[in-house]
């Protein structure tokens, strides 16, 4: 046996499949990627997904009860499985790398191992994960909440898109998965045993240090707050202005309160965005009558985001006395921040180190399903340079060499960890 020669992944094989995944709902030219949850796009390259593992990599694919592809390399040993992978879904109109990059790199490490012969002690498993991105059933990291246990059959059973025309469990029926059958889908921690998910990083801060790729220590906390303000609907012309209660002003103060509030929090760590906005009646000649709009705080401690609760608290209190206006507010996602795993993120550094590479180690500003699953077991990402830090839009791209290095850093994590972990 040539132990001399490092194993390494086959980059042009890599580069053939992300290209060919990347035709599943291409909307043409210079355009984007739309391929949600449950989309004709999504099926396709489950399809495609699906033909790459049983006819190149001649394994079995499962398809469990929320529609999470895996696949398996069996181990020498009874021993927890080592999963790498990512999901295979995109925002509407996203890039070809989000997700589908982690995905292929998994399926690129399980390859390399395999035509080299290496027996590993730990089974290994490729997953793709269903739903990540938002969809029309208002879910994201659909597929790592259910198989840990953070949705339930009950949770979407009856559960229907925006619409309210498509129910969710058709929706998955038609993917391969079964509502009925959910826990079937969670995951323990005598099963799987360590979870590394390979993501480009989708913003600049590798780009800006010169670096290929980072190991991220934490996954930000989100918070969401969906805040109605209900004022006065009457008419735009005979209502003069001391007689107003214009819903619409009163929630562009309260946009400002809240933005002054995270500003003053003077860190990098925290961003706030309201993305959200809809007016009542949204009519020129009616002063709107209600403003609903979510607000969304994005922070790695929580104690920054008490303080900004109890600032804009503080202030919403003030403008909706002033305005005379209602401010009702109702938490609809409080995520805290996740740190990931100190032994698996030496690992990935090890990894690194054993092409040469130095890593970073960063912040994901980003939610990823790697969040959920650190709940369960032991969980670490490894970040991918972005160019320009664009993502979700048609412009996201990273370089085949960084790509091809990540892929060789999580092989030798995986190696690592599958000589030290029990
Ligand atoms: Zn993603």
């Amino acid at each position: 046996m040539d132990n001399l020669k490092p194993v390494r992944v086959n980059r042009n094989r890599l580069e053939t499949n992300l290209q060919a995944l990347a035709v599943y709902g291409h909307n043409g030219p210079s355009k984007g990627i739309t391929r949600p949850f449950g989309s004709q796009a999504d099926k396709e390259a489950r399809a495609w997904l699906s033909t790459l593992w049983s006819r190149h990599l001649e394994l079995q694919v499962h398809t469990d009860p929320i529609a999470n592809l895996w696949v398996t390399i069996e181990g020498k040993e009874n021993l927890p499985a080592i999963v790498v992978g990512s999901h295979h879904d995109t925002v509407t109109n996203g890039g070809m790398y989000d997700g589908a990059m982690g995905v292929l790199l998994a399926t690129e490490v399980l390859q390399t191992i395999q035509e080299h012969g290496i027996q590993l002690r730990h089974p290994l498993k490729a997953v793709s994960f269903s739903g990540e991105e938002p969809n029309s059933f208002n879910v994201s990291t659909l597929g790592s909440k259910v198989a840990t246990g953070k949705l339930s059959t009950e949770d979407l059973f009856e559960k229907r898109d925006n619409k309210g025309t498509v129910l969710f469990r058709e929706t998955l029926h038609e993917l391969g998965g079964d509502v009925g059958l959910l826990t079937n889908a969670i995951i323990t921690n005598q099963e799987i045993g360590a979870f590394l998910e390979c993501h480009i990083e989708q913003g600049k801060k590798l780009e800006s240090k010169g670096l290929s790729l980072g190991v991220v220590t934490k996954i930000i906390g989100i918070y969401r707050e969906k805040i109605i303000v209900i004022g006065e609907a009457n008419h735009a012309g005979t209502t003069l202005m001391h007689h107003r209660y214009d819903a619409l002003t009163a929630a562009s103060e309260l946009l400002l309160v809240a933005e002054k509030a995270i500003v003053a929090c003077k860190s990098d760590e925290v961003v706030g965005t309201v993305g959200y906005l809809q007016v009542e009646p949204n009519s020129t000649n009616i002063i709107p009558g209600q403003v609903e709009f979510i607000l969304e705080i994005r922070a790695v401690d929580s104690p920054y985001k008490e303080r900004i609760i109890k600032e804009i608290t503080k202030g919403f209190n003030e403008v909706a006395a002033r305005r005379k206006v209602e401010v009702q507010r109702e938490v609809i996602l409080d995520q805290a921040p996740k740190p990931m795993n100190a032994e698996l993120m030496q690992a990935l550094e090890h990894g690194a180190n054993q092409i040469g590479e130095q890593v970073a180690r960063l912040i994901s500003m980003a939610g990823h399903d790697a969040a959920n699953v650190s709940d369960v077991t032991r969980s670490a990402m490894l970040f991918v340079s972005s160019v320009n830090g664009k993502s979700h839009c048609p412009d996201e791209f990273s370089r085949i060499e960084d790509i091809a290095k990540a892929g060789n850093a999580l092989l030798e994590a995986v190696l690592y960890l599958d000589r030290k972990l029990d």
